[in-house]
């Protein structure tokens, strides 16, 4: 029999009481989510967004163009406008461009076409930790090199890592989430070199670096197929709340990403948003050289400051109290409204915190407050 039910329509199991609920894959038991607990304060500095809301002018010509949107069809489900004008501010062509809810939901699809069961993806620990929760929700085997001590690619290392897992995708970040810290081009040519199957760089925090693997794409160079670049409008264009990531790599890579992304995945009012934000490159570049200049301006001040810290090339600074609990200094941190994100029981991160650059008023804010604990 295929089920009882009693009076209200519930299930019942089949010895007459309540049917437990099926428990889920094996798999994904020992995975927890990856959540930066939020909490009311008024410096938030812990989820490496931009402080800046999107341009004015963004805001007016998207409220003029939403008047045009049919709300009643579904959208252009190939993005089309949107793929356009990512390809012309890349000088690729649009097959060469894939987006998505976001650039988790871009490697999810990337993990979903190339991954799966009896497939492996390398990385190189500490990393963005969603390149292994992912690929192990997709049923992806996670071969999980280590980075030196100084949080730096050793080519020794991925070699070893790729030699023995013979990966079908091998993830770089540059810059480095939580390190902060870019792959200088030659580490990735050299990793291509290396690697069996596709490379992504994930390039979240991109722009704020001084390389990118795009030269790679465009230079068209036999073997550059195998590059992809994800990236993000959640950073420095000022959209987190918008989810809209996208990716540029071999139109062979775009086609696999369509297989397995579901119908219309990308709303027309997002491909509206995305595609408006990219006429205000200027204000882009603008604020990045605005949150650049703080950066190093945090940077000094740590300096001088009992905490250990390292180069960055992002929106944001890794550091760690000398001799001080970084539980303890977090929630000094909380205690005077600063919230930064606690790294210190991440795999080879221990003691760690990692701070957002904000505006250069929530900066002192948290360096000040920051002095105060240390003190
Ligand atoms: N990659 C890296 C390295 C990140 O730090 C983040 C955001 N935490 C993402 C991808 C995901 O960004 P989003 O899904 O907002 O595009």
């Amino acid at each position: 029999m295929a089920g009882l039910t009693d009076a209200s329509g519930s299930a019942r199991s089949d010895d007459g009481g309540p049917r437990p609920l099926p428990a889920v894959r094996d798999d994904l038991v020992a995975l927890t989510g990856y959540h930066s607990p939020q909490v009311d304060v008024s410096v938030r500095l812990n989820t490496n967004e931009s402080p800046f809301p999107p341009p004015e002018g963004w805001l007016r010509e998207f409220q003029a163009e939403l008047a045009d949107v049919d709300f009643n069809r579904y959208p252009d489900r190939q993005a089309g406008r949107l793929r356009s004008a990512l390809a012309e501010a890349h000088q690729v062509a649009p097959s060469q461009v894939f987006c998505a809810n976001g650039s988790n939901e871009v490697l999810q699809c990337l993990l979903l076409a190339y991954g799966g069961p009896g497939r492996s993806a390398a990385l190189f620990e500490p990393t963005y930790t969603m390149h292994g929760q992912i690929a192990r929700t997709t049923g992806t085997a996670v071969a999980a090199g280590r980075r030196t001590d100084d949080f730096r690619l050793d080519l020794g290392e991925v070699s070893r890592v790729l030699g023995e897992a013979k990966p079908v995708l091998t993830f770089l970040c540059s810059p480095n989430n939580p390190t902060g810290m870019a792959e200088p081009p030659a580490t990735v040519d050299a990793v291509l070199a290396l690697a069996p199957g596709l490379v992504v760089v994930d390039e979240a925090y991109g722009q704020f670096a001084r390389s990118t693997a795009l030269d790679l794409v465009r230079s068209g160079a036999a073997s550059t197929d195998r590059v992809v670049v994800v990236r993000t409008f959640s950073k420095t264009w000022s959209m987190a709340g918008v989810r809209l990531g996208y990716l540029v790599a071999s139109p062979e890579v775009v086609a696999a990403c369509e297989l397995v992304a579901l119908p219309y995945h990308l709303d027309a009012v997002k491909q509206l948003a995305g595609r408006l934000a990219l006429r205000f490159g200027d204000q882009m570049e603008r604020r990045i050289s605005v949150l650049t200049e703080e950066r190093g301006r945090i940077a000094s001040a740590l300096a001088g400051l009992p905490v250990e810290t390292w180069p960055s090339e992002a929106n944001f600074l890794l550091f760690r109290p000398v001799a001080r609990d970084a539980g303890a200094v977090w929630s000094g941190l909380v205690a005077r409204s600063v919230l930064v994100r606690d790294c210190s029981t991440w795999p080879g991160l221990t003691g760690c915190l990692r701070v957002t650059v904000g505006l250069p008023g929530e900066n002192d804010r948290f360096l000040e407050a920051l002095s105060e604990v240390l003190r």
